[in-house]
């Protein structure tokens, strides 16, 4: 499965939880230890199992934006093929 992480936008968060819902993988938590400047607790990736799929469900989802995916590159076809030929 495809690996991937994800970047909050701690100050822009807003504290709606809906990232943390719509979570396939379950990574995203609120901090509920600190707040941030608009008075909210924001968003957190929590994934020490390295478990989140960069599916980008959660940055659809947030309302405000505040959420920026990166997926490891599939290797290219022609990688593959070299792979699969000399092994
Ligand atoms: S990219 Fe997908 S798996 Fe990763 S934190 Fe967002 S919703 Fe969860
Ligand atoms: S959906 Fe966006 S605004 Fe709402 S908690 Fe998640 S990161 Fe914050």
């Amino acid at each position: 499965m495809a690996k991937g992480t994800i970047v909050i936008d701690q100050e822009r968060c807003k504290g709606c939880t809906l990232c943390t819902l719509f979570c396939p993988q379950h990574v995203i938590i609120m901090d509920e230890t600190r707040l941030n400047g608009k008075g909210y607790h924001p968003a957190l990736l929590s994934d020490a199992q390295g478990e989140c799929t960069g599916c980008a469900v959660c940055a659809v989802i947030c309302p405000d934006v505040c959420i920026s995916v990166y997926r490891e590159a599939l290797p290219k076809r022609r990688e593959v093929q070299e792979a699969i030929v000399h092994g």
